[in-house]
């Protein structure tokens, strides 16, 4: 037995990239061993979902009905929980469904529909319990989920990356693919936290971030279409992986409507 803090990582609708944060932490992972015990983490093979811990780590969006009474469990077994990643902050990719008929999607794919348990909807964590940190991304990464982890058991208030990936660009001098090359560009809009990784590899960003803070996705939407984009091309940009975060979901449904 340690006095080392307990933490948990669980797993909802998601591809599990995000657990990957943890498992390819390399050296870091040593530190991590030194700072908690992992009790639960079904992909690293400890399994103890009910054990109560400091902090949870929960990825995926709520998709299944299972999934609503898991994580109402996990929430009353844990002093701090926290999101990774877009699926469990603002739905997902698989959260594209809330803009469709899910059923008839599942009606075209399996040859017997009923034996699929699944929600009309795909929704945020946040949405069903109480968030203590939202870590946004597609994946986290570790530089995330370690900050967390230090910040939450020394009793700091952990501070959100909100700045946009344009003043990532900015601190790394990558050249704007938006004004150098015209490539249509969401990093205006976008979260920091992945380093400016695509425009820094010439290529634009798709948001995986989620919203910054002060989105102005009219202004950016102009832009989008000065640019050559439709309304509706317009509209996915802002309704993808975080389309059910609330700032995109409404200037994509406003392209959608155009
Ligand atoms: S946020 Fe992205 S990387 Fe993480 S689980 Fe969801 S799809 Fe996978
Ligand atoms: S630049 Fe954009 S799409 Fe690329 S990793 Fe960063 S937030 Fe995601």
């Amino acid at each position: 037995m340690t006095d080392r803090a307990k933490i948990s990582v669980h797993k909802f609708a998601s591809c599990d990239g995000c657990q990957l944060a943890f498992l390819n932490a390399g050296e870091q992972l040593l530190t991590l061993a030194r700072l908690v015990d992992i009790v639960h983490f079904a992909e690293a093979g400890m399994i103890a979902p009910g054990e109560p811990v400091d902090i949870a780590f929960v990825e995926g969006s709520i998709s299944t009905p299972d999934h609503l009474d898991r994580i109402r469990d996990i929430r009353e077994r844990s002093r701090f929980l926290v999101t990774i990643g877009a699926c469990a902050t603002a739905g997902g990719v698989q959260a594209l469904r809330n803009l469709a008929n899910g059923g008839e999607w599942v009606a075209g794919v399996y040859a017997s529909p009923s034996y699929i348990e699944s929600l009309a909807t795909s929704t945020p964590i946040a949405r069903h319990v109480k968030v203590d940190l939202e870590l946004w991304g597609c994946p986290v990464n570790t530089r995330q989920v370690m900050t967390a982890i230090r910040d939450l058991l020394s009793g700091v208030t952990p501070v959100a990356d909100e700045d946009k990936v344009c003043m990532e660009c900015k601190r790394t001098q990558a050249v704007c693919v938006m004004v150098a090359k015209g490539i249509a560009c969401m990093g205006p809009v976008t979260r920091t936290g992945c380093g400016a990784i695509c425009p820094r590899f010439g290529r634009d960003c798709y948001a995986c971030y989620g919203p910054a803070e002060n989105v102005n996705a009219e202004s950016l939407g102009r832009r989008l279409e000065g640019l050559g984009l439709l309304p509706e091309a317009v509209a996915r940009r802002f309704l993808f992986i975080n389309n059910a975060a609330p700032v995109f979901a409404d200037a994509g449904r406003r392209y959608r409507d155009e």
